[in-house]
């Protein structure tokens, strides 16, 4: 299981500060951001904490088995982001 990001990211970026092990990329130091339409989460770095939900000024996180129908998609475009 890993946390997902959909297309109502903004790019706050209040969850890169809460994420505990760095996994939601790109950060705003990194060469790809303004490219980047929203952030992503890595799935194979993401631990399950939560942290990131609360945070999230556009409700745009969403833990995978609770993603909405229309959004299912973005599993796959996270998970893309990292080549996974
Ligand atoms: Fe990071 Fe935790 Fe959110 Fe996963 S659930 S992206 S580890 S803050």
């Amino acid at each position: 299981m890993a946390y997902v990001i959909v297309d109502t990211c903004t790019k706050d970026n209040l969850c890169v500060e809460a994420c505990p092990v760095d996994c939601i990329h790109p950060k705003q130091d990194e060469p790809d951001y303004e490219a980047a339409v929203q952030l992503f989460v890595d799935p194979e770095a993401c631990i399950d904490c939560g942290a990131c939900i609360p945070v999230c000024p556009t409700n745009s996180i969403f833990i995978l088995e609770e993603l909405p129908a229309d959004k299912a998609d973005f599993a796959g475009k996270n998970a893309a982001y990292y080549g996974k």
